[in-house]
């Protein structure tokens, strides 16, 4: 691997330096070779025969430089102070095969001095929910992070119950939060300039060619986030806690706890147990991207040549990019070209989906089966399935939409209509019962469930032999989506 383990020279502030704990008896759980491929780690000999000790914490390769890093946040819109790595640690940066920063960061390593209550440990159950959300959002083409692989252990760790210690090693292209900079605002002020120098020289270097480099830094990851964002929106994504320390500086998905694919569709969905107020409800989250940012950016103003009408001029993109970048997806996931009319068509369908709490995964793949009926059997029977949710009074309104929607697709290319829509419309997502499934049969030491929908979600986006019925199956419409508890 190509390491550039440059976090470590920072101001010794920042981070602790410290070895993982050793998990005990650690076995493997999953392995993406993908990622080691991506990463060159499968070309090393050494890291290939002990990943298995390296991510129970047994082995420390001497390239690596494992430390955890202090950050702070606003958790459930209250300033919750110093946070920081308290079961995570960084143990490697590296370059990928495209030259591209990534961070190996092994989660559910042990103690660190920010473990606060906690016991630094990950749980099995978690760590697959993570594993698995990761990829799939990976391979569903939005920015996230993504991890090596997993192991299982005999540690013993506490939760509601007695459950087996895990730990991932997690690959993101920065583990740098909105926390930090919260962080150092409050314990470090000092260091300020050179950490925003060393986040733009490390993620964010074209911003150099900018006459002000902090301030184009600052509308980037504006920028970044609202298209992120739009990206869950649009896939029906609900991260469950958009903590400032849960969002990356780099606009990628990071911190996966109680999070959910929308099933049947309702904009207000909670998919957080603890989120008693909803404040992390999928319609909301474009809404929290942009408090977070807002409470973020003032922080700047202690560097020079940053007020708060420049940083209002960062912010102020904002709402543009998650509306172009949302509108502009959903009339693709339509088929249709981004005009008023599209997205007119566009909203009455959410309206239908909602009014008859159809499955958004599902319905919006079923289209594929009225468009162009003929190559998509597996879209047609979605299509039949939904039609015979529908009220009576709704089949009438889905008629007259779907003449009209049929009326238009009629005047564009069908092939990249099609195109189109199978590109952004997944057949799979990763619905809580298939993450349980795998969890449910992975506790009881068999992983080829977790390895089955790995091989699903490696392809979201096709029609696949591997797959069955639960894959697909929406939860019946009068069981509320499951919401998922945070202890991990
Ligand atoms: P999270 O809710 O997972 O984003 O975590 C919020 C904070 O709690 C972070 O500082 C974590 O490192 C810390 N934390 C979560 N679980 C544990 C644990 N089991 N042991 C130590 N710290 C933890
Ligand atoms: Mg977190």
């Amino acid at each position: 691997m190509r390491y550039q383990n440059t976090y470590v020279n920072l101001d010794t502030r920042l981070y602790h330096e410290q070895p993982p704990t050793p998990l005990d008896n650690p076995r493997a759980g999953h392995f993406n070779s993908q990622v080691a491929q991506q990463l060159s780690w499968a070309d090393d000999e050494d890291l290939m025969t002990n990943w298995v000790e390296i991510l129970g914490g047994q082995y420390v390769p001497a390239d690596f430089k494992p430390l955890s890093m202090a950050y702070a946040g606003h958790q459930f819109g209250q300033w919750a102070g110093q946070l920081g790595d308290g079961r995570g640690l960084l143990m490697a940066q590296v370059l990928d095969n495209d030259g591209q920063p990534q961070d190996l960061h092994l989660k559910g390593a042990g103690l660190t001095p920010y473990s606060r209550m906690g016991d630094g440990r990950a749980v099995l159950r978690s760590t697959i929910r993570e594993y698995l959300c990761g990829h799939a959002l990976t391979q569903l083409g939005i920015p996230s992070s993504n991890a090596l692989g997993f192991v299982v252990s005999d540690t013993r760790v506490r939760r509601e119950r007695i459950e087996a210690g895990a730990a991932l090693m997690r690959v993101a292209d920065s583990h740098i939060r909105l926390g930090h900079v919260e962080w150092i605002a409050s314990f470090a002020p000092d260091v300020l300039g050179e950490f925003t120098d060393y986040m733009i020289d490390t993620y964010y270097p074209e911003c150099r060619d900018s006459e002000t480099p902090v301030l184009a830094f600052l509308t980037a990851v504006v920028e970044r986030t609202a298209r992120m964002i739009a990206d869950w929106q649009l896939i029906g994504f609900a991260h469950g806690v958009m903590n400032t320390d849960n969002l990356s500086i780099t606009g990628s998905t990071l911190d996966f706890g109680p999070f959910g694919f929308m099933e049947r569709f309702n904009p207000a969905w909670i998919n957080n147990h603890s989120d008693h107020t909803g404040r992390y409800a999928y319609q909301n989250q474009p809404a929290i991207g942009h408090w977070n940012l807002n409470v973020w950016l003032p922080h700047f103003m202690r560097l020079e040549g940053v007020t708060r009408e420049t940083l209002s001029d960062c912010l102020a993109p904002y709402e543009a990019t998650f509306m172009q970048h949302y509108q502009q997806g959903l009339c693709r996931k339509l088929g249709l070209p981004h005009q008023r009319e599209s997205l007119g068509l566009a909203f009455e369908w959410l309206t239908l989906l909602e009014d008859n709490l159809l499955d958004y995964t599902n319905s919006f793949r079923a289209l594929l089966g009225l468009v162009a009926p003929a190559d998509h059997p597996y879209e047609q029977k979605l299509l039949a399935t939904m039609t015979t949710e529908l009220s009576s009074d709704a089949q009438q309104v889905w008629q007259d939409w779907s003449t009209r929607y049929l009326a238009q697709i009629e005047q564009l290319s069908l092939e990249q209509v099609v195109n189109d829509m199978q590109t952004t419309n997944p057949v799979y997502v990763l619905r809580n019962s298939m993450a349980q499934r795998a969890i449910t049969a992975a506790e009881q030491g068999q992983f080829e469930e977790v390895d089955r929908v790995f091989r699903l979600l490696a392809n979201p986006y096709s029609v696949q032999d591997i797959a069955n019925d639960l894959d697909s199956n929406a939860p019946a419409p009068d069981t509320p989506q499951m919401p998922i508890s945070c202890s991990s």
